[in-house]
């Protein structure tokens, strides 16, 4: 999945000084645990042992900065950032000899200087629904998941935010993992550029440029979009939180919506969020995109247990947030998800005080029912089908929508909550212990 080396025809003595960026601070170093940005510096370029900057990650801007920075006078630089942006977003090339309107002596130039970065693949897995998973590797060798679920009207790509995660919402299998690292922007546009690739969905040469067509073409709501593409959707739904990694996800998503290279609109993007309010603002303000709160709960008591940063947010400030959110309406509403949970949060009563609640805070807001996801060492089961229903009814004929969502990709452990890399078998022990240490660390922050 790498670019390809391209003949090395310079000197190396011509090779321009590319900022110095520190290595990648690793375990040892990174849980900060429930802090807003456990990374405490921006960091936007990947060091690579042969010196050669990824490109994917980076805005046009800084491309244009680095291309300077590597000897072209400030105009050049620009302009050859505007093309070579719209062959890595828009064109999905991974080899500099493939952009046609560069002159062909600068080609090998670039490709002395920079590669064109893609996350390794270690294995690819189908789901007899047709959900794709595939678990990916990062350079320093950090191993991380994404999902492709096709519907019949749409195809979402489920994108992770973080190696592990620093919460341990109890149903949750990525909550029995510490909290490895932060995906860097160029690692989370880099899944969306994967799916791409693998799907063949990349304009071919002489192909009619739709997005020129404007917004409406291409992304009608409800169906695929207009130039047939599979992928229709994003969801940052993977393996971690979010908005504990706002910076690199706000500059990842920037570039998947930005209208010169993927073009993705806002509107076909959902961020989840297991509740960190001081983050949701900036949230709806900086990226704009459709948010999902996982609400899970309705009482303190349940959700403290269930999702426990609650007992750092609680249930009032979280849909305070909520009825605050940037860009909510009723054409753009809230989803509340909220897994389905036997005996623990799926009485009649909790779902009388759910719509209690979104009622009391006004929300334009739709309830996803997620059956819960199985996995080894689980402490919960799934409420039973019946049950599931009866639910769903009572916030139905309250007006609100709550459809029950079909589980996908279960037999390949693709569903919602099952991704967890370096699948070792963790003790009951264990688990409670890791349960502790994260409680700890989020009391005492
Ligand atoms: N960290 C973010 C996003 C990733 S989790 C968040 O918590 O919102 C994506 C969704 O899957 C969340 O709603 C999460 O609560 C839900 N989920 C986690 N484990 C699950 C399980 N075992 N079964 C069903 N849904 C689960
Ligand atoms: Fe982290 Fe979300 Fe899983 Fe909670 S549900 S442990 S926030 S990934």
């Amino acid at each position: 999945m790498r670019a390809k080396l391209i003949g090395q025809t310079l000197p190396l003595a011509k090779l321009p000084s590319i900022p110095y960026v520190p290595a990648m601070p690793d375990t040892a170093l990174m849980p900060i645990p429930g802090q807003i940005d456990p990374v405490p510096v921006a960091r936007d370029i990947t060091p690579r042992a042969d010196g050669r900057v990824d490109l994917i990650g980076l805005p046009k801007r800084r491309i244009a900065e680095l291309f300077e920075a590597a000897g072209l006078d400030a105009k050049a630089a620009k302009l050859r950032a505007k093309q070579v942006f719209h062959w890595l977003y828009h064109r999905g090339v991974t080899d500099f000899d493939a952009m046609t309107d560069i002159a062909k002596t600068m080609r090998p130039w670039l490709a002395e200087r920079f590669v064109i970065g893609r996350p390794q693949v270690v294995e690819a897995q189908h789901s007899t629904d047709g959900t794709r998973k595939w678990l990916l590797r990062t350079d320093d060798g950090h191993d991380f998941e994404m999902v492709f679920i096709p519907d019949a009207d749409r195809g979402t790509l489920c994108v992770s935010s973080q190696v592990g995660c620093t919460l341990n919402c109890r149903f949750c299998h990525t909550g029995t993992m510490r909290l490895v690292r932060n995906l860097t922007p160029g690692e989370i546009v880099g899944q969306v550029m994967l799916a791409r690739d693998t799907l063949g969905e990349w304009p071919k040469s002489g192909q009619a440029d739709l997005s020129a067509l404007g917004d409406d073409l291409v992304d009608d709501e409800g169906g695929y979009s207009s130039d047939g593409r599979l992928l229709t959707n994003i969801v940052m739904m993977g393996m971690g939180e979010p908005l504990y990694n706002f910076d690199n996800v706000k500059g990842a998503l920037q570039l998947v919506m930005d209208g010169d290279g993927l073009a993705l609109s806002k509107r076909r993007i959902t961020l989840s969020t297991s509740g960190v309010v001081p983050m949701m603002d900036r949230c709806g303000e900086e990226i704009g995109v459709n948010l999902a709160v996982s609400l899970h709960a309705v009482t303190k008591e349940v959700r403290d247990e269930i999702v426990p940063i609650n007992r750092k947010y609680g249930i009032e400030d979280l849909l305070q947030a909520c009825a605050d959110y940037p860009g909510a309406s009723n054409a753009r509403r809230i989803t509340f998800e909220y897994v389905m949970l036997k005996d623990k949060n799926d009485s009649d009563e909790d779902a009388r005080e759910l719509v209690r609640l979104i009622r009391k805070y006004n929300l334009p807001a739709k309830v996803n029912l997620i059956p819960f996801n199985p996995w080894p060492g689980a402490p919960y089961e799934c409420s039973t089908p019946e049950r599931i229903r009866a639910f769903s009814n009572i916030v139905f004929e309250a007006g609100i929508s709550a459809p029950v969502r079909t589980p996908r990709g279960r037999d390949i452990d693709a569903a919602c909550g099952q991704l967890k890399t370096a699948a070792e078998k963790k003790s009951r022990a264990e688990l409670d212990r890791l349960y502790a240490e994260k409680q700890a660390a989020l009391e005492t922050e």
